[in-house]
């Protein structure tokens, strides 16, 4: 029969590559943690409206990266192309707005069909860091320094800089939408269908463009951080200070837009200049009507997304072999007949139950004395506990030290326990 193929760009992690990821996953865990975020978990599938309502009809994703599916009553769904829209509504589902300002994390999987490429997958895991409630530039500071410890805690913090801009409020984006759309109408003949398009529905989008031709004709147009009102420019210039004084070098990029319409004030983006074109691994920015717009009452929002691909891209360019090992093993049982494969089981248990500490393994299918014992170094294994036909006889067991290639001892099981409880 022919094999079954995963779904393109739906990539599986194997053993061998997952240490990066539980590095990577421990680091975000406890960082988040440090700094008080607690985490939510939704669910991967919710009604399409709740994506179209929040990131927007005339966005990329939900007009044509979406996977949606009628279910079996005909109800329109989708896979979550992004976290906020769903821990929005999560929280006004289980009322976590009303007395709190949570400050909230997740990860996990997100789905968006586009084309495959390094750094760009249709599943892609993102982590990210969610503030409710609080209306002042201190919030996106915070966001954005649990970033950066973030960075230091897994060494990359070298990689990657920091972008800002700020979008201004509703009106201002209003304003600047139509003065960018009357800069570019003398131009409309010389674009693509697609451009044309763009500017039509979301001429903001047109300020990222990584098109050369669109880059030159976008070189006289009008910047948003010129038409800012006045509370947001103090915003953006108070986030600023603050960046400063914690001496968090950044630089003001004021053609970010970012791809979702939520936005407004400050938007953000750690780059890196290690990964080709997929350079964005963690982008953000505030959110305050978001939480009105799907029924709240209006409750100021700002968050961050990373994407854990791309980060574990840039580790892997950095490190070597060993960083990426998963192996925790302590022990292994090395079995050299058939009969002695449940001997060793037997006794692994009451090991584990003496010392719940210990990582150990037993080697399931009593191959060549030799072919386990490479096994047992490969897997990282610091000790080996082997039992033959002698041992199964006389009730003991041979305990060898795989780092220190001395001889073996032949010991009972209490000697067994002892000797690992000092070891470990
Ligand atoms: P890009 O411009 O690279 O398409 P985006 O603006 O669509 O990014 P966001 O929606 O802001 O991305 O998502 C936040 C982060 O999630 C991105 O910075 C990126 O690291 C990651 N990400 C987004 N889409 C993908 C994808 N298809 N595959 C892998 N990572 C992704
Ligand atoms: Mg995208």
């Amino acid at each position: 029969m022919s094999k079954i193929k995963s779904i393109r760009g739906m990539n599986d992690v194997i053993p061998q590559n997952i240490g990066f990821w539980q590095i990577t996953e421990n680091s975000i865990r406890s960082v988040f943690s440090s700094y008080g975020y607690e985490e939510i978990r939704f669910p991967l599938v919710e009604q399409t409206e709740l994506f179209s309502r929040s990131v927007g009809e005339s966005t990329d994703i939900v007009s044509k990266e979406m996977y949606t599916f009628e279910d079996k009553s005909g109800d329109g769904i989708s896979l979550r192309p992004e976290g906020t829209a769903g821990c929005v509504r999560a929280c006004l589902e289980n009322d976590l707005l009303r007395v709190d300002s949570p400050r909230l994390w997740y990860m996990g999987p997100m789905f968006r069909y586009e084309r495959p490429q390094k750094g760009r997958t249709r599943q892609f895991h993102q982590a990210s860091a969610e503030v409710f409630g609080i209306e002042d530039h201190n919030a996106d500071a915070e966001l954005i320094m649990l970033a950066l410890s973030l960075w230091q805690d897994l060494g990359i913090e070298n990689q990657v800089n920091l972008e800002i801009n700020s979008l201004g409020s509703v009106e201002t984006r209003k304003k600047y939408r139509n003065l960018l759309q009357d800069y570019f109408d003398p131009f409309l003949k010389d674009l693509d269908k697609d451009s044309q398009r763009k500017i039509k529905v979301n001429p903001l989008r047109i300020l990222d463009s990584k098109s050369e031709k669109i880059k030159s004709m976008l070189l006289e147009a009008p910047k948003i951080l010129d038409y800012l009102d006045e509370d947001s420019k103090g915003h953006f210039h108070n986030l600023m200070e603050v960046l400063s004084q914690a001496g968090i070098p950044f630089e003001v990029n004021h053609r970010m837009v970012r791809g979702l319409d939520y936005y407004n004030k400050t938007v953000f983006e750690w780059k890196t200049q290690d990964l080709g074109a997929q350079d964005t691994v963690c982008g953000g920015g505030r959110y305050d009507g978001l939480v009105e717009l799907l029924g709240g009452k209006r409750c100021p929002a700002v968050g961050f997304s990373i994407g854990i691909e791309r980060l574990i891209l840039l580790l892997e360019g950095l490190s070597k072999e060993e960083t990426a090992s998963s192996s925790n093993l302590d022990c292994i049982f090395i079995c050299l007949t058939p009969e002695s494969v449940s001997y060793a089981l037997l006794n692994a248990e009451k090991i584990r139950h003496k010392i719940p500490s210990i990582n150990l393994k037993v080697n399931l299918d009593a191959k060549s004395a030799n072919s386990q014992f490479k096994r047992a170094d490969k897997s990282g294994a610091k000790m080996a506990l082997i039992v033959g036909e002698d041992e199964l006889k006389d009730n003991m067991i041979s305990f060898k030290d795989l780092r220190r290639n001395s001889s073996q001892e032949i010991l009972n099981l209490d000697q067994i326990i002892s000797k690992l409880n000092k070891l470990f």
